[in-house]
C-alpha cells in the first residue's frame, strides 16, 4: 500500500493565498454604533446607501413577492433582465445579475483569473478589486491616481497597453468620487489590447451619466463587463441586487457557470423591477442628492476643507484631526462617516437626507478641529 498522503502538507488546510488576505471591512453598522455610544438614532453616513429610500413601489412589489416563499427564484431573472436590457438597449442575453454587484466582482474575476494573471487598477479605489485579485492569486499592477485623485491617464494607458488579463476602472470612484472623462476612457481603451478584460464598476453612474460606456466598450472590441447596482441610487443596498452588461452573450454564458442559480432571492428581483420602472423617483432623489452635495461642498470652501470633485453621493474630504477622531467624534454626535486609510487623512461621507446633512454640517467644524 502506498501510504503517501493524498494532499502534500502545508501548515494550514486553507488556501495559501488567503494569507495576509485582509478581508473587506464594511462601514460601521447601527447596533455597533448604539453599543459605542450609549445614543439610538443616528444617521448613517458611511456606506453610501440611498437615505431617502427606494421608489414607493417596492414596498407593494416586495409584499407580492413574499406571498410564495416556498417556491425558488427564477433563476434566470428572466423579467428583470428583459426590463434592464431594453432600457439601455442591449440583448437581455447580455444582461446578468447578482446579490450585489460586489457578487458580480467576484463572478468576473473567478471567471478570468488565473493564478499568476495581472490585474491593473488605480488606488485608492474599492478595495475589493485587490481583495478578491489576491484570493484568484493574480498579481495586482496598481498605477496610483494623482495627487487630486484622478487617474494618471498616460501611465495607464502604458501599463494597459502590455496587455494586464484585467483592467478595472472605478468610474465614479470610490471613495475619492473622481470621474474618469470620456477622452480618457478613450484613451485608455485605444492603449488596451484586445485580449484583456475591462471591467468598468458604475456603481454610482446615476449620479453622473458622463458618457455612453457600452457604446464605446463595443467600439473597442475587446470582452468587457459594466457593473451596476441597485444599492446605491436605487436605494435597494438591504436586498442585495447588482447587474452587469458583458460584451457578449458568451461573456456571460462564462458567468453563469460560476453563477449560482438562485443567486438572487424573488423577492430582490420584484423590488429591483419596481424600483428599476420608477425612473421618475429615481431622477427626483438622484437630483436631490446632487443639489444636497452641492450644499455640503459649499460648507466645506467656505470652511476651507480641502475635498475632490465628487460626482457619487458621498464627499471624500481631508480633516486636519485626523480621520480616526473626526469620525469618533461625529459618531457621538450620532453621526456615522467613514475614515479611510488613504494617505493625507481623508474621510468619506455619504449625501444623506436634508435633516442628516443639517446635523453633519453642524457637526463638521469641532469634528476636523477648525
Ligand atoms: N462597487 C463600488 C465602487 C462600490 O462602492 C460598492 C459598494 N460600496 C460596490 C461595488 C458593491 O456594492 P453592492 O454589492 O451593494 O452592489
Amino acid at each position: 500500500l502506498d501510504r503517501k498522503p493524498l494532499t502534500p502538507a502545508w501548515a494550514s488546510p486553507m488556501r495559501q493565498a488567503l494569507e495576509g488576505v485582509q478581508g473587506y471591512k464594511a462601514g460601521m453598522t447601527l447596533a455597533e454604533a448604539a453599543r459605542r455610544t450609549g445614543l439610538s438614532a443616528f444617521s448613517k453616513l458611511a456606506s453610501n446607501e440611498n437615505l431617502l429610500g427606494p421608489s414607493p413601489k417596492v414596498a407593494e412589489a416586495v409584499m407580492a413577492a413574499m406571498a410564495e416563499p416556498h417556491i425558488y427564484p427564477d433563476p434566470h431573472s428572466d423579467v428583470l433582465r428583459a426590463a434592464i436590457g431594453a432600457r439601455l438597449g442591449v440583448s437581455p442575453a447580455r444582461v446578468v445579475v447578482s446579490p450585489g454587484s460586489e457578487a458580480l466582482i467576484d463572478y468576473v474575476f473567478r471567471a478570468v483569473l488565473h493564478p499568476g494573471d495581472s490585474i491593473l487598477l488605480s488606488s485608492p479605489t474599492f478595495p475589493t478589486y485587490e481583495i478578491f485579485g489576491r484570493c484568484a492569486e493574480a498579481r495586482i499592477i496598481d498605477v496610483p491616481r494623482l495627487a487630486n485623485f484622478d487617474i494618471d491617464v498616460p501611465a495607464v494607458c502604458a501599463a494597459a497597453a502590455l496587455g494586464p488579463k484585467l483592467l478595472v476602472l472605478c468610474t465614479p470612484n470610490n471613495p475619492t468620487g473622481n470621474a474618469l472623462k470620456a477622452a480618457d476612457f478613450q484613451a485608455i481603451l485605444a492603449a488596451t489590447p484586445r485580449s484583456t478584460v475591462v471591467f468598468v464598476d458604475e456603481a454610482y453612474r446615476e449620479y453622473h451619466e458622463a458618457f455612453d460606456t457600452f457604446a464605446m466598450l463595443d467600439a473597442w472590441g475587446g470582452p468587457w463587463v459594466s457593473a451596476r447596482t441597485f444599492s446605491k441610487a436605487y436605494g435597494l443596498a438591504g436586498l442585495r441586487m447588482g447587474y452587469g452588461v458583458a460584451s457578449s452573450p458568451e461573456l456571460v454564458d462564462y458567468l453563469d457557470r460560476i453563477r449560482p442559480p438562485f443567486n438572487v432571492t424573488a423577492v430582490s428581483q420584484a423590488a429591483a423591477l419596481a424600483a428599476w420602472e420608477d425612473q421618475d423617483y429615481l431622477k427626483r432623489t438622484v437630483d436631490l442628492t446632487i443639489a444636497e452635495r452641492g450644499r455640503v461642498e459649499a460648507v466645506l470652501d467656505d470652511m476651507g476643507v480641502e475635498h475632490t470633485e465628487s460626482h457619487a453621493n458621498f464627499v471624500f474630504l481631508r480633516s486636519p484631526a485626523g480621520p480616526e477622531a473626526t469620525a469618533a467624534h461625529l459618531l457621538h454626535q450620532g453621526l456615522i462617516i467613514r475614515p479611510t486609510p488613504v494617505a493625507g487623512g481623508w474621510v468619506r461621507i455619504t449625501i444623506g437626507r436634508p435633516a442628516d446633512n443639517d446635523a453633519l454640517i453642524a457637526a463638521l467644524p469641532a469634528a476636523l478641529s477648525l
